[in-house]
């Protein structure tokens, strides 16, 4: 019998399914399958009445995953916004968040940064910020180990994945959103997990009727490799007006002569951003070793 489901959880090559029923059952994928990720609707078999086999993945609205050149690892399916989590301190990485933000863009989902333990003051962080806020990204400033308050008109309707490195305050944002359930929930994990790949997983959470949350683990490599060089280019927001304009049509904005985005450095676009750009670029051509 096939039924319907949520995955709700994914460590490795094991997946926790919501059933329709909310019954929630182990499941595995038939040969050497793993790209499936949180939030992936399913349909499977039951093998057992806590275990089942994943047949088949529904098609996806969005799909949220970084690779390097050669896999890729899922990060959440099905998601209408990306939570980047930065901090006051210990100080973010910038091209982290710039990667972040790339794949968001790619994947075509709201964005939402988040600078959290805004409580210690660190006007360096603030001013990094400006940048993105001037761009035109939601940034939000909080403390959520004191009042998360500010941070539940963004969470409603969404279905949402948090990102970011670790110490930045993930876990203290989900137990602020959710102090009954993930104590419950972790406990569920090791039980269908034995314990093994707890750390590593995926979760996502419920938060009300119409709004979820997939909690990701600490991220400290962002690769893009799945990216096109054109795909890149329109992910930084403040090119779009300049593409197409440049000289050579197979421009790739590091030194070419006639370059409109290049001249326009400086001006309307940052020296920062442009050389997240370029080291990203030359990422994505070089060489396979
Ligand atoms: P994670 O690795 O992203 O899950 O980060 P944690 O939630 O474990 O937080 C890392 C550390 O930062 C912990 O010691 C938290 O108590 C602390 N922390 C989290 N949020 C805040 C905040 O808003 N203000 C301050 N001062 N500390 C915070
Ligand atoms: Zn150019």
């Amino acid at each position: 019998m096939i039924l319907n489901g949520l995955v709700v959880a994914a460590f490795g090559k094991r997946y926790e399914v919501e059933l329709e029923d909310k019954r929630r059952i182990s499941c595995v994928t038939r040969g050497k399958k793993t790209d499936i990720a949180s939030g992936d609707q399913v349909e499977i078999a039951l093998t057992d009445h806590r275990e089942g086999v994943i047949e088949r993945t529904l098609a996806r609205k969005t799909l949220l995953y970084r690779s390097n050149a050669y896999k890729s690892k899922l990060l959440a399916a099905n998601v209408t916004q990306i939570i980047i989590v930065l901090a006051t301190q210990p100080s973010f990485y910038e091209a982290l968040l710039n990667r972040c933000l790339v794949a968001a863009e790619e994947a075509g989902i709201k964005i939402l940064i988040v600078l959290n333990k805004c409580d210690l003051k660190n006007d360096e962080a603030l001013e990094k910020l400006n940048l993105y806020t001037a761009l035109g990204y939601t940034t939000l400033p909080l403390s959520a180990n004191q009042d998360i308050a500010p941070l539940l008109p963004f969470l409603t309707g969404e279905q949402s994945v948090m990102v970011g490195q670790s110490g930045m305050g993930k876990s203290t944002i989900i137990n602020a959103l959710l102090p009954n359930e993930t104590a419950r929930t972790q406990e569920m994990s090791v039980a269908l997990d034995s314990g093994k790949h707890t750390t590593t997983a995926t979760r996502l959470y419920y938060l009300d009727q119409h709004s979820s949350l997939i909690d990701s683990p600490g991220l400290q490599e962002f690769g893009l490799n799945h990216i096109s060089q054109q795909a890149l280019e329109q992910a930084f927001v403040e090119f779009r007006p300049y593409l197409g304009h440049c000289r050579f049509n197979n421009c790739r904005h590091i030194h070419e002569p006639d370059c409109a985005i290049l001249s326009q450095v400086n001006l309307t676009i940052s020296a920062n951003r442009l050389a997240q750009y370029q080291l990203l670029t030359e990422e994505l051509h070089r060489p396979i070793s």
